[in-house]
């Protein structure tokens, strides 16, 4: 799980480098993590979920309230919700992310068996995806507001999720990937902004 709670973002160490020394500390690696999704901006993503009650730390025994995560470790570096995951996807950085932490062995449940040092030989590249974190923030925020249903977010969060791995795990299975794809397309209908600040960062990359 990401993990993260407001107070955590704050304490971000912003001279965290995503360069490689071939053994990097277990601690480098987390830090490296939580530094990549500051970057990027997710903050105002988890933002609105946390704040709609849907914060991927719920009921962790870890996690303190006021101070936040106590038992920060790989794996919830590494896991990513349905919406973060859904930025990375549309932004065909998500491929990326998975071979980075592939590198990292011990990952579990909430807790990690990470060794103290491991060899890297891939590093982590931190496009910049804030307009995109933040116009799809907004379009959660108003459909919080305009569905205000409990959980709705939450279900596409998961739909999402689950044809996302659908899609990265379909090994170039053309009916696979064709019908994940459309199921993300509908499910991401709902976001207007996202999708106009899709269009402009994809002008932008071409
Ligand atoms: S260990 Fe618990 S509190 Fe910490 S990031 Fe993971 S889920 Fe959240
Ligand atoms: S948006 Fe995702 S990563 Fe952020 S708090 Fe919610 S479930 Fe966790």
């Amino acid at each position: 799980m990401s993990g993260f709670t407001l107070q955590d973002q704050s304490t971000l160490h912003s001279h965290v480098r995503s360069e490689l020394p071939h053994t990097v500390s277990r601690q480098a690696i987390i830090d490296t993590g939580m530094h990549y999704l500051n970057a990027i901006g997710t903050d105002p993503i988890c933002s609105v979920c946390i704040h709609s009650g849907g914060s991927c730390c719920n009921g962790c025994s870890h996690l303190a309230s006021g101070s936040g995560c106590q038992l920060r470790n790989t794996s919830c570096t590494a896991w990513l919700c349905g919406f973060l995951k859904y930025v990375l996807y549309e932004t065909r950085s998500l491929k990326h992310w998975y071979e980075y932490w592939d590198q990292v062995p011990g990952q579990d449940y909430r807790t990690d068996t990470t060794p103290d040092y491991v060899f890297l030989e891939k590093i982590l590249y931190m496009p910049n995806l804030n307009e995109l974190c933040e116009a799809l923030a907004a379009d959660l925020k108003e459909l919080v507001r305009t569905h205000p249903a409990i959980g709705f977010i939450f279900t596409l969060r998961e739909k999402l999720d689950k044809n996302i791995d659908r899609y990265m795990d379909s090994n170039g299975d053309p009916a696979i990937e064709k019908n994940s794809k459309r199921n993300i397309k509908i499910l991401s209908s709902h976001f207007h902004h996202f999708h106009r600040a899709l269009n402009e960062f994809r002008r932008q990359q071409s």
